[in-house]
């Protein structure tokens, strides 16, 4: 395919009108392709972005727990009632069906690759699943909920990251973690710590001595326990990317988180494009090119108006009209349909998301909704938002 027209961002603050050529899935700035086109001009051309930190099967649900709470052991033992409802509805829909709804809500948000944190199951890994799932992680819930802590991280290959909840809370119980995780041997370079918001000035030195990574989930941490990462965290050079969480913290996409970023810290608008693209791809050592648009890399592309923004000022208003995971279109703007030629599979089904906009999608979004309103009536929302078909 070629797309022609677009304004191609090469940076936070670099870009280039030229034409790409998706090939295999890669992107390639070279080729005499003819066939398959795409028009974009009029618009911007992004890379994909990366979602840190995700629940994927957990996106229907409502925020669950009422105020605040000390650490995350409080927050699970108040919510923790599955039999009960809302939890007993949205649990009796399929796990399958509320992973799909969880990939749905990153690639509504222009998110092209997702770290899911729990097992990657079979489904995840299908190439009609709506986003790339990182596969390469080792994890462990948390030093609470994982006996089998320094087991995990020590069976995970050196070459890959190790994600765990860390410091989550604000309690001395939450605070003591980076020190109990240095003393198991669990801070590196290649350990992403998840919240973190319990973390003092020695738990910050460490952090940095170690070289390991944070992962902000600001919706989230805010909901749950009040507060969220300090500026002295935030400016303190520890690779940090962006996460959504799941619904049952967050009712918010990574366009949402973005927003509430930007309104919670300091930090410029390169500072939240890098968090989205670049820094999370180093984080969770994603090697194919994803957070930018290179030569060779893969075919992670959203596309908005251009407006003659940076790329990173495009972040601030983000409602994605074209989104290609793996070079392939999975959502696309209806007022885009006329600009495809010679492209003979247009995605079939159509989707609307509350406050954003209606797009059309080969996820099959006509069964999905008919087996979610089933279980959890026609005005269920995903991450706080309703969808319709
Ligand atoms: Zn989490």
């Amino acid at each position: 395919m070629k797309i022609t027209g677009a304004r191609v961002a090469l940076g936070p603050h670099q870009s280039e009108r030229r034409e790409v050529y998706v090939r295999g899935g890669r992107v390639s700035f070279f080729g005499d392709e003819r066939g398959e086109s795409l028009d974009l001009s009029g618009l911007l051309l992004l890379p994909g972005l990366i979602n840190a930190h995700d629940h994927l099967e957990f996106n229907l649900f409502p925020k669950l727990g009422a105020g605040t709470y000390p650490n995350a052991k409080a927050w699970a033992s108040d919510i923790h009632r599955p039999l009960d409802s809302p939890l007993k509805e949205h649990l009796s829909l399929s796990k399958l069906t509320r992973l799909v709804w969880g990939g749905l809500k990153n690639l509504l948000s222009g998110v092209t690759t997702v770290a899911h944190h729990n097992p990657i199951e079979e489904p995840l890994l299908r190439a009609e699943f709506p986003v790339m799932v990182v596969r390469e992680f080792g994890w462990a819930h948390s030093l609470d909920f994982s006996p089998d802590l320094t087991e995990r991280f020590q069976t995970t290959p050196e070459n890959w990251p190790f994600l765990l909840h860390a410091g989550e809370g604000v309690d001395d119980h939450a605070y003591s973690e980076i020190a109990r995780l240095e003393s198991l041997g669990i801070l590196s370079e290649r350990t992403a710590l998840i919240h973190s918001i319990g973390l003092d000035h020695p738990g910050l030195a460490l952090v940095k001595a170690r070289r390991s990574s944070i992962v902000w989930c600001p919706s989230s941490n805010l909901a749950v326990y009040g507060r969220t990462l300090a500026a002295s965290v935030l400016k303190s050079g520890v690779n940090i990317a962006l996460g959504t969480d799941s619904a049952m913290t967050a009712q918010a996409d990574l366009i949402d988180e973005i927003g509430v970023a930007r309104g919670t810290s300091e930090l410029n608008s390169e500072e939240l494009y890098e968090m989205v693209t670049t820094r999370a791809a180093h984080l969770l050592r994603l090697r194919d090119g994803q957070g930018e648009i290179r030569e060779g890399g893969v075919a992670d592309l959203i596309a908005v108006p251009d407006r003659g923004q940076t790329p990173a000022d495009a972040l601030a208003e983000l409602t994605p009209e074209l989104v290609i995971v793996s070079g392939k279109v999975r959502l696309i703007a209806p007022q885009l349909l006329d600009r495809m030629s010679g492209i003979h599979c247009r995605p079939p089904h159509s989707i609307r998301l509350e406050g954003r906009g209606c797009w059309l999608t080969d996820v099959d979004l006509p069964s999905l909704h008919a087996e979610t309103a089933l279980a959890l009536g026609a005005e269920f929302r995903l991450a706080g938002k309703r969808v319709w078909q």
